[in-house]
């Protein structure tokens, strides 16, 4: 791939400037990520208000989202019975939007000053893009949009001078760590991974882990996706190409530790040999209220460190033989072009595939793997190319989980 055109989003307003987002919109509000959004737009008060929310298939929460927050406008983006959606939404006050355009209409309303992107996967491209051709700051937990189109999305918020705030807490980690010095100094930045639910299960364990072993993360609470991510550790590979496209790193800049403790979020070696770390309990309210108040500092509504009691805290080198996603991420990142789109969505295949209990854990990677191996690169894409590369790697790697299932033994109940 051609890094060259790498670009610095994030590069820091002046620090006396006030804090960039105050009226926000939460896509994906009644996830994970969103819910503790809202805990940390209650937590910092007024003048942070959450002014647009939107929920996909779990239109109950979402309405009691709204009802607490009153929003101006909120997106619900699944199929759902619309009149009586609108009916209870409109009795709140909200202006309503529905289907998979939704998520921009609220990005670009007017009452909206800044966006938190807190969806699950590739279909949360479209806002990000919107968001930044609107100019407004774009807080990203939806790394997926960098994986498929982080060129793209990147150019875009250079041309409206847009920041992108990692709201991921690795990226966070090295955000903060990298105002420590000068961009040019910078060495190399290394993630930190917790290795997930399988880092000490042998291989022949691992290939046949059952959805429910999957979900029991030891660190962190998340979405289901995410956290079949962090345990086939295909997390840390999308981990890998968000740090590229967002920081303008070379693939060869970054590299990835496992630290079970999740404790120290991630680093940044400068040329000096100065390695800046960022430390914290493991809780996701620390980066999203940075990303919020960026570029100040507010009291933090998550725990605190307490460094008088005795704790250690461990470093080992991953094991690409039993987590490949990591050598896949550096392949794509050289290999460039769509190929970012076609893991991301072979991936996203593949792990629906096993939560319904249709694929085993080991054919999730085996399936990227060979869909990546199959696919034409498409150099310098635009959009439309990536979505053809998304649509393409979809059926692709639908196929061969059907292949797969006919000569493998799937075990594991179904996640409902
Ligand atoms: P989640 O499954 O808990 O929530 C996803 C949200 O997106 C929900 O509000 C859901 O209604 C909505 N959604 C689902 N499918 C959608 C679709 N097709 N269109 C529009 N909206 C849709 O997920 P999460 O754990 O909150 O993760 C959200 C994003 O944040 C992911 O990209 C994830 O990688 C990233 N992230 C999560 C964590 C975490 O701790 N949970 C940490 C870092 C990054
Ligand atoms: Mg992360």
């Amino acid at each position: 791939m051609r890094m060259s055109a790498r670009l610095w989003a994030t590069e820091a307003p002046a620090v006396s400037s006030p804090p960039l987002s105050k009226r926000i919109a939460i896509l994906g509000s009644t996830g994970s990520i969103g819910c503790a959004a809202v805990d940390v737009i209650e937590h910092l008060g007024p003048p942070y208000r959450a002014t647009a929310l939107s929920g996909h298939s779990n239109c109950g929460a979402l309405i009691a989202q709204a009802k607490k927050l009153r929003p101006e406008v909120v997106a619900v983006t699944a199929e759902c019975d619309r009149d009586a959606v609108e009916k209870q939404l409109h009795h709140l006050g909200c202006e309503t939007f529905f289907g998979p355009t939704a998520l921009t209409e609220i990005a670009t309303h007017p009452e909206v000053d800044a966006v938190l992107s807190a969806v699950v996967g590739a279909a949360g491209l479209p806002a990000a893009i919107a968001t930044v051709r609107a100019g407004k700051p774009l807080l990203l937990a939806n790394k997926e949009s960098l994986v498929v189109a982080g060129e793209i999305l990147m150019r875009e918020a250079k041309a409206t001078a847009c920041p992108i705030l990692p709201v991921d807490s690795e990226h966070s980690a090295v955000f903060q760590a990298m105002r420590a010095g000068r961009r040019n100094e910078i060495r190399r930045v290394i993630l930190t991974a917790s290795g997930g639910p399988f880092r000490n299960w042998p291989p022949d364990k691992i290939e046949s882990a059952t959805p429910a072993d999957a979900l029991k993360h030891p660190v962190w609470q998340m979405g289901s996706k995410i956290t079949i991510d962090s345990a086939t550790m295909f997390n840390k590979a999308a981990e890998i190409l968000e740090a590229i496209w967002l920081f303008g790193l070379e693939p060869e800049q970054v590299e990835v530790v496992i630290h079970p403790e999740s404790v120290v979020h991630s680093m940044v070696e400068f040329c000096d040999g100065s390695t800046i770390a960022q430390l914290s309990p493991p809780n996701m309210r620390l980066p999203i209220q940075y990303a919020m108040t960026y570029p100040e500092r507010s009291d933090g509504c998550g725990p605190k460190l307490d460094l008088t009691k005795a704790f250690s805290l461990t470093f080992q080198p991953p094991d690409v033989e039993r987590f490949p996603a990591l050598r896949i991420a550096f392949e794509v990142a050289r290999g460039g072009g769509t190929l970012g789109a076609v893991m991301n969505a072979a991936n996203e295949v593949a792990v629906e595939a096993f939560l319904k209990g249709r694929t085993s854990f080991g054919s999730i990677a085996r399936t990227v793997e060979t869909t990546i191996a199959r696919h034409t690169i498409v150099q310098q894409p635009g959009l439309s190319d990536l979505l053809a590369a998304d649509h393409w790697a979809r059926a692709e790697a639908g196929k061969l989980l059907v292949e797969s299932s006919l000569s493998e033994k799937v075990v594991g109940a179904a996640v409902r």
